[in-house]
């Protein structure tokens, strides 16, 4: 398994990291065990978990597996998502127990959804108490993950907290984050992705979606996770698994693979835009916005609704992955400036109006 260094930890990780979150039957403890150690006998030596995955499993299930596993062939990452430094300090201690370990080695502070979170971290406790976990030896890195545009995600790093960052990355979102990605490989910071993928909507729209295809792609599968690991600052990308069928898909698709040229990455960014009418690039030169719409991630939103055809996936995304509300778009004053600016002349004012339209269904 081909293997990469995060950030300046000086740990090889596997390109390819287990995403403990899509367990097919989690209350079977040891059986989903299996999987783990089937991923680790494949080379993937990274495994992601967090309590409250699969009904609050996961962290049991990566528990069994480790107690199979040599601990010097493995690296376990979990989380907490606690603003409160007691809190925070309580979870790592449950989490030590529950994975049969010493230390975590890469410990998350979970889930940063808004600007400000960081500071909120900061000043309940949180990321003291973690600072203080690692002194002790609880933590070797401290890490965190965020749903944030590029500009926001290169500012949490800018803080200077973090040995590296998960965030969701794929060959359609990517241009939301790239910013952030530019932040950091400027501070040799290691990167883990999740959502490869698309929440599926790369599987589903295969035909269009042809153009993420590299000559010696088998399918677009292959090509998602390769379009991932391609680049520079990515350390590895988490993908899901719920059988050894998924394993192996994902093991093949970095064998013997050779990473993409840039020509190849900078082809899929122009065809994103041509390929899809009306698909907002994340580029960013729409904002700021007189009345502080966001409105980048509005139109992410939108371009779900743009590939899946239905707006339970503009509500669906505004959700689980903004943390956002249709009502959010109705704070538009139709002023226009907005359109003059954007690189795609997306009807932006139109599309605020049909998501806020939305949110008294
Ligand atoms: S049209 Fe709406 S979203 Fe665009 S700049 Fe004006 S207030 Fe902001
Ligand atoms: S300028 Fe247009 S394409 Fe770029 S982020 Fe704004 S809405 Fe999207």
């Amino acid at each position: 398994m081909w293997k990469k260094t995060y950030g300046q930890t000086g740990k090889q990780i596997s390109v390819i990291g287990f995403g403990g979150m899509r367990f097919a039957n989690p209350e079977d403890i040891d059986g989903s065990a299996e999987l783990v150690t089937y991923a680790h006998s494949k080379g993937i030596n990274y495994f992601d978990t967090a309590p409250g995955y699969c009904g609050d499993k996961s962290e049991l299930i990566m528990g069994a597996a480790i107690r199979q596993m040599p601990r010097d062939s493995f690296y376990i990452s979990t989380k907490c998502g606690s603003a409160d430094g007691k809190e925070l300090r309580g979870s790592i201690e449950r989490s030590l127990k529950r994975l049969n370990v010493d230390y975590i080695d890469f410990f998350h502070i979970w889930c940063l959804v808004l600007p400000n979170q960081l500071e909120q971290r900061i000043a309940g406790g949180a990321i003291p108490a973690a600072v203080k976990a690692k002194e002790e030896g609880l933590i070797k890195h401290l890490v965190v993950s965020m749903h944030l545009s590029g500009s926001e995600i290169a500012r949490v790093l800018d803080s200077g907290y973090f040995e590296g960052m998960t965030i969701g990355y794929n060959a359609i979102n990517f241009p939301f984050r790239s910013e952030g990605l530019e932040a950091a490989a400027r501070h040799n910071i290691g990167v883990v992705t999740m959502n490869p993928l698309g929440g599926g909507l790369i599987p589903r729209n295969a035909e269009r979606l042809s153009f993420i295809k590299g000559p010696r792609d088998d399918d677009v599968v292959q090509a998602a996770i390769r379009f991932n690991i391609s680049q520079p600052a990515i350390t590895s990308a988490l993908v899901g698994f719920s059988n050894r069928e998924q394993v192996d898909q994902a093991v093949a698709a970095v064998e013997n693979f050779s990473p993409y040229p840039q020509e190849h990455i900078e082809n899929v960014k122009s065809h994103i835009s041509e390929s899809f009418e009306g698909f907002c690039t994340g580029c960013g030169y729409c904002i700021p916005c007189p009345s502080d719409v966001q409105i980048p991630k509005l139109m992410d939103a939108y371009n779900q609704k743009v590939l899946d055809g239905n707006d339970s996936a503009i509500v669906n995304r505004l959700k689980w992955h903004w943390s956002m509300k249709p009502e959010d778009a109705a704070a538009c004053t139709q002023c226009g400036i907005c359109e003059e600016k954007c690189t795609q002349h997306l009807p932006i004012r139109d599309r605020l109006e049909a998501i806020a339209a939305l949110a008294a269904g």
